[in-house]
């Protein structure tokens, strides 16, 4: 009793602490940063500034040059899930999880996505559906996790399954067994037309490509998650992207690292769900609709890229 309740202050000072610091907004941001670029490769014990840095060296050009595009459809129709790095496997553990980062791009396929959790046999990233917030059952009326994440997928709770199968019918009309899970490479899914996004030195992000990926395939505006950004904010010299590129690589490094070292004990405790996926896309959307906006206001030849303190006032002369 008294234990929980010492630990439920501790919570609330550390929320406080979070509001009233000053720089705490843009730490709280470079630490988000940090663990979408590192994800689970600090093993949960965060690098050092040497070592991030080093990290950086080491896995960005490969994971910009190597991404693979994960999705969840019957390949004929369109993108019925994109996965992203919170989304749940067969096996239980994230996408996050398993196998995303790949110093050459196998040879064979379908390229496999093996689960990186200690002890667990899943031999690649499968997805499940949900059924609103309840994931579908098997015809044997148990649940994914009550079947084992290898092999036939056979069923521990009863004998009568020979493997999961789901006839829930997905958003797009087709049964769920009629889904296949689809690890692409940059070219392969630009062959099948689906637009691969920017590229962003952020860890398993699977086949997130825009603000709306998260939503479901027949929920989305367009097919992909993709807006494309108007003429204009392509040819300008920074887009957000630009920007978060330019800090992942080490722009702003002093900030960053002196950031994430004051910040990290107050939001280590930050849970990251799916729906923090897309409130980050979503940060990052209204970023560019005001890059956007910028743009067509200033049209000068040297935008930087640099977001304004202050959009109706005029800069100091
Ligand atoms: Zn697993
Ligand atoms: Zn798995
Ligand atoms: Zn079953
Ligand atoms: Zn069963
Ligand atoms: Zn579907």
């Amino acid at each position: 009793m008294c234990s929980y309740r010492e630990e439920n202050k501790t919570h609330q000072v550390k929320m406080e602490r979070i509001r009233i610091s000053t720089n705490s907004a843009k730490a709280v941001d470079d630490y988000l940063d940090y663990k979408r670029i590192v994800g689970e490769d600090d093993g949960g014990k965060l690098f050092t500034p040497q070592e991030y840095e080093e990290y950086k060296k080491q896995v960005l050009p490969t994971r910009l040059q190597n991404r693979l595009y994960v999705s969840w459809a019957v390949p004929t129709g369109v993108d019925c899930k994109l996965i992203g790095p919170e989304t749940q496997c067969f096996c239980t553990h994230r996408y996050k999880q398993h196998k995303t980062d790949f110093k050459e791009i196998p040879e064979g396929r379908p390229i496999m996505l093996p689960c990186r959790v200690r002890g667990c046999l899943c031999k690649s990233y499968h997805y499940v559906p949900l059924n609103g917030s309840q994931p579908v059952r098997c015809r044997c009326k148990h649940l994914a996790d009550e079947h084992s994440e290898t092999g036939q997928f056979k069923c521990k709770k009863c004998s009568a399954c020979c493997g999961f199968h789901s006839p829930f019918t997905c958003g797009c009309g087709q049964p769920t067994f009629a889904h296949e899970m689809l690890v692409e490479t940059k070219e392969e899914r630009l062959a099948r037309g689906r637009p691969v996004g920017q590229d962003v030195p952020y860890a398993a992000m699977g086949g997130l490509t825009g603000f709306s990926s998260l939503a479901e395939g027949y929920m989305r505006l367009d097919d992909s998650g993709v807006g494309a950004p108007p003429v204009d904010v392509l040819e300008s010299s920074g887009t957000v992207m630009d920007h978060t590129f330019v800090k992942a690589y080490g722009g702003q490094r002093q900030t960053l690292t002196e950031g994430i070292s004051t910040v990290t004990k107050q939001v280590s405790d930050l849970r990251t769900s799916e729906e923090d996926d897309m409130a980050y896309f979503e940060r990052r959307y209204q970023e560019r609709l005001k890059m956007e906006k910028m743009a067509k206001q200033q049209k000068g030849p040297s935008s930087t890229g640099k977001l304004p303190s202050r959009t109706s006032t005029q800069t100091k002369k």
